[in-house]
């Protein structure tokens, strides 16, 4: 029979904290593929740059590797509904994840900040979805408060079990590459995800896979950069909904990520993202939610000032498949709706509106 990825906790079942006797929760998350990106290593100037395309997890979010770790866990203890605060990746991820362990999910949103594509996967997997008069913020503040008090598990990146999956990434890209790559982009948010990586770059040179760890860059969008700021956003804005959050729960495992490897923190405006956001689509095949263009469009930026580190192998997460927020794909520079033409059901009036000659 041919070889099935088995899920992150299966491949990688010596390097998490699992026995043979715990509950397995997976849908085959992981295994995502590192694209190589000649257009981008062009335009950065560095040596190459493969994209960790984590929009091919099974719900479209690098989430599914936290979740896979977290839900099994709660199962584990006999946990029978879970509860997430949620930009719309986690919820999507925790209510598909519990329908698989038999468990119902709680989601809480910040109302009407969500994108249909996301709000349609958690209805879709019938979550109880919760809109939340408030932002992001508040939602990890209430999600934490009920798991305290009320018989639901919580599965937010705050739950080290979240991590534990999530840096299973940093081993992907080891095992393809055979190394470390010199610099290592993505966007920052919350922040779990720069954790994990760090993590898992460092338990990596610890066994003496790797000879460095690779230089961790954490980019957020202008209007929601705490870590920029060097402290909490109260207002956070940016049509990056993934990452709007202005009190990230990592910020110690954050800043430890980019002082210990020599990385750094930047910032884009939305402008930039969607910049980014089209020609990743457009020049290398990749369609990811605008969210995340975030970590190209950063080190884009620094490249342009001089600024990016040397660095012969750049890796790049893309966080999110393109489908969880298509809207933005359907406007052009300005701004303005991309209807595709009508035209008659006839050979000769595509080719002229498409503008080809008949072959002679
Ligand atoms: C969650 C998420 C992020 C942010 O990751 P953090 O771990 O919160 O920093 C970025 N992009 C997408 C698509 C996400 O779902």
């Amino acid at each position: 029979m041919a070889h099935q990825w088995r899920g992150v906790i299966r491949e990688y079942f010596d390097r998490l904290p699992f026995t043979e006797s715990d509950p397995i929760v997976t849908l085959g998350e992981g295994g995502t593929p590192l694209i190589e990106a000649p257009a981008l290593a062009k335009l950065l100037d560095v040596g190459s740059v493969h994209l960790k395309f984590e929009g091919m997890n099974p719900t479209g979010s690098f989430k599914d590797r936290g979740m896979t770790t977290a839900v099994s866990k709660a199962k584990g203890k006999g946990a029978k509904a879970v509860i997430a605060a949620s930009t719309g990746n986690t919820s999507a991820a925790a209510a598909a994840y519990a329908v698989k362990a038999g468990m119902t999910s709680v989601v809480l949103v910040p109302a009407g900040k969500i994108s249909w594509g996301k709000l349609s996967q958690a209805v879709a997997h019938k979550a109880q979805i919760l809109q939340v008069r408030g932002n992001f913020d508040d939602c990890l503040r209430l999600a934490r408060e009920l798991s305290e008090n009320y018989p639901v598990f919580l599965v937010n990146s705050v739950n080290p079990d979240r991590l534990q999956g999530q840096k299973t990434a940093s081993f992907e890209v080891v095992d393809v590459l055979g190394e470390a790559p010199d610099l290592h982009a993505m966007p920052l948010g919350n922040a779990g995800n720069i954790s994990a990586y760090h993590l898992g770059y460092k338990e990596e040179l610890e066994i003496g896979r790797i000879k460095q760890l690779p230089k961790l860059f954490g980019i957020q969008a202008a209007g929601a950069a705490p870590f920029i700021q060097g402290s909490p956003v109260s207002k956070p804005e940016t049509i990056a909904t993934a990452i709007r959050i202005g009190n990230p729960a990592s910020w110690d495992l954050a800043q430890e990520a980019k002082r210990n490897t020599d990385g750094g923190f930047g910032s884009v405006s939305d402008k930039e993202i969607l910049w980014m956001h089209r020609f990743l689509s457009q020049e290398c095949g990749v369609f990811v939610e605008p969210s995340s263009a975030t970590g190209a469009a950063g080190l884009f930026k620094l490249s342009q000032k001089g600024e990016l580190p040397k660095a012969n192998t750049v890796v790049i997460t893309v966080t999110g498949h393109g489908l969880k927020d298509p809207d933005w794909a359907l406007k052009d520079e300005r701004g303005r709706q991309i209807k595709p033409k009508r035209v008659a059901a006839q050979a000769a009036s595509v080719a002229e509106v498409i503008g080809l000659e008949r072959n002679k």
